[in-house]
C-alpha cells in the first residue's frame, strides 16, 4: 500500500514537472523565433528573429508558448540577429525590440505587455504575466493571410455586390487576394493596399480599419460613386514565412515597380492599375506602411510637390487638409508631406509603387503612402483601425469635391 502511494506520488510529480515544461513553437503563418536559450527553472526564454537569407530584415518575431502555468511570470529576452541580412549589413537591435511585446490568449485580440527594459548589451527584457496555458507573443499585433481571408470574407458578406479576386499567385504559389467594391465604370477609382514590406503589420491593421469603415453605413454615398480595389497583403510569401521583406534580395516589393517586375503580384497590380487608369482614370493610390519606431502618422508625398502647379498641386494639398481634419486619433496626421529623400535616384524613385503610379497616371491622380509608427501601446489593433477609418473619411470628402474638375 505504501509502495503504491509512493508510486502514485512519483507519477504525480512526474506529470507535474512534465506539465510545467514550457515549449515554443512557430509552425504557423508568420511564426518566427530562433530560440537562443530556454531555462525551465527560471522560466526565462531568450530568442532572436530567425534570419531567412535574402528575405530582408530580420526584425519580426512571433511565437506560441505552451505548457504555461496560470499566475506564473515568464521572462522574455529578445536580442538581435547577428548574421548579415544582405551583403555585410547586420540589422540594428532596436528594430526587433519594441517597448512592449504583444500578447494574445486567443490569437485574435492583442494587448501590450508591460514596458520592457533594455540592457547595456542590447538585450530587451519583457516580463510576461501568464494568462492562459497557451499564449501567443509577437513583435506587434500580427496580420497574416488567414486574417486577410477572414476580413475579405466578412466584407464580401456585408457587401454582396462586391467581388473578391486573386491578384496573382506568388513565386511560392500563395494567393495574393483582394476585393473590388463598386461598379468598374464608377465615376471614381481608387486602389489601396498594404504590406509591400512584410513585417510592417500596422499597415494591414490600418487597412482593416479602412475597409471596415468603407463597408459601413457611413460610407454608402462614397461607395455609390466609387470603384475601390483593396489588397490586404502584397508580400504574402514573406508574411507567411515571418520574414521582414524589407531590403530583400535582389530587391523588395516596394522597389520592384520596374518595367519588368520580379514579383508576379507587382506585375499584376501594375497591369490592373494601368487598365483602370486607361478605362476610367485613377483618382487615388494609397499604399500603407508602418516602418519607423517613433514616427508620427504622416504621408509621403510626391518629390516634385513644391514645383507642382494647377490641379496636381490643388489635389495633393486638399488631400492633406482633409486628412488633417479626419485622421486625429490615436495620433493626428502631420499637416505637411514628408518626402522619401533617402531614395536618391530618379530610377529608384520610379521603382517605388507610389512613384510608378505617379509616372503612369494622370494629372488629377494622387499617389501617396500613409506611414504609421509602431513603438507605442497606442498603436494597437484599435489604434491602427481608427487611423484607417479616418483615412476613409478623408477619401469620402476628397472625392465628394470631385478632384477631376479643372
Ligand atoms: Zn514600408
Amino acid at each position: 500500500m505504501l509502495l503504491m502511494k509512493r508510486l502514485l506520488c512519483l507519477l504525480a510529480s512526474l506529470c507535474l514537472s512534465l506539465h510545467a515544461d514550457m515549449s515554443v513553437s512557430t509552425d504557423f503563418e508568420g511564426g518566427n523565433a530562433e530560440v537562443v536559450k530556454l531555462n525551465q527553472t527560471t522560466k526565462t526564454l531568450r530568442i532572436r528573429p530567425e534570419l531567412h537569407e535574402g528575405r530582408g530584415w530580420p526584425c519580426w518575431w512571433y511565437f506560441q508558448l505552451d505548457g504555461l502555468q496560470l499566475g506564473e511570470r515568464i521572462t522574455l529576452e529578445v536580442e538581435a540577429q547577428t548574421k548579415p541580412f544582405r551583403e555585410k549589413q547586420v540589422l540594428a537591435a532596436a528594430w526587433c525590440q519594441p517597448k512592449h511585446a504583444w500578447l494574445s490568449t486567443d490569437g485574435e485580440t492583442w494587448s501590450p505587455s508591460d514596458e520592457g527594459t533594455r540592457t547595456k548589451d542590447k538585450v530587451m527584457i519583457y516580463q510576461i504575466q501568464v494568462a492562459a496555458p497557451q499564449m501567443r507573443v509577437a513583435w506587434g499585433p500580427p496580420f497574416v493571410p488567414a486574417d486577410a481571408e477572414r476580413l475579405l470574407a466578412e466584407i464580401a458578406k456585408r457587401l454582396p455586390e462586391s467581388q473578391r479576386f486573386e491578384l496573382a499567385k506568388t513565386r511560392h504559389g500563395h494567393a495574393v487576394n483582394g476585393i473590388r467594391i463598386g461598379d468598374a465604370n464608377a465615376p471614381h477609382q481608387v486602389w489601396i493596399g498594404a504590406r509591400h514590406h512584410a513585417w510592417e503589420t500596422g499597415g494591414s491593421q490600418v487597412g482593416r480599419g479602412f475597409i471596415r469603415w468603407y463597408a459601413s453605413e457611413e460610407a454608402k454615398a462614397l461607395r455609390n460613386q466609387t470603384c475601390l480595389h483593396y489588397i490586404p497583403i502584397m508580400d504574402v510569401d514573406n508574411v507567411v514565412l515571418g520574414a521582414g521583406g524589407k531590403e530583400a534580395e535582389p530587391r523588395d516589393h516596394n522597389r520592384d515597380w520596374a518595367d519588368v517586375p520580379i514579383y508576379p503580384e507587382v506585375a499584376a497590380a501594375q497591369g490592373m492599375i494601368s487598365d483602370i487608369h486607361r478605362k476610367r482614370g485613377l483618382d487615388a493610390y494609397i499604399d500603407l506602411h508602418n516602418p519607423g519606431a517613433n514616427d508620427p502618422v504622416f504621408f509621403f508625398g510626391p518629390f516634385a510637390f513644391e514645383r507642382m502647379s494647377g490641379i496636381q498641386q490643388r489635389n495633393y494639398s486638399r488631400w492633406l487638409e482633409l486628412a488633417s481634419a479626419h485622421i486625429t486619433t490615436p495620433r493626428p496626421v502631420e499637416p505637411k508631406y514628408r518626402y522619401a529623400n533617402y531614395v536618391t535616384t530618379e530610377e529608384e524613385r520610379g521603382r517605388m509603387s507610389s512613384g510608378w503610379v505617379r509616372n503612369h497616371t494622370g494629372d488629377f491622380t494622387i499617389s501617396v503612402t500613409l506611414e504609421t509608427g509602431w513603438n507605442s501601446p497606442l498603436m494597437s489593433v484599435e489604434g491602427y483601425s481608427n487611423i484607417g477609418a479616418g483615412l476613409g473619411r478623408t477619401l469620402r470628402d476628397y472625392l465628394a469635391e470631385n478632384p477631376r474638375q479643372h
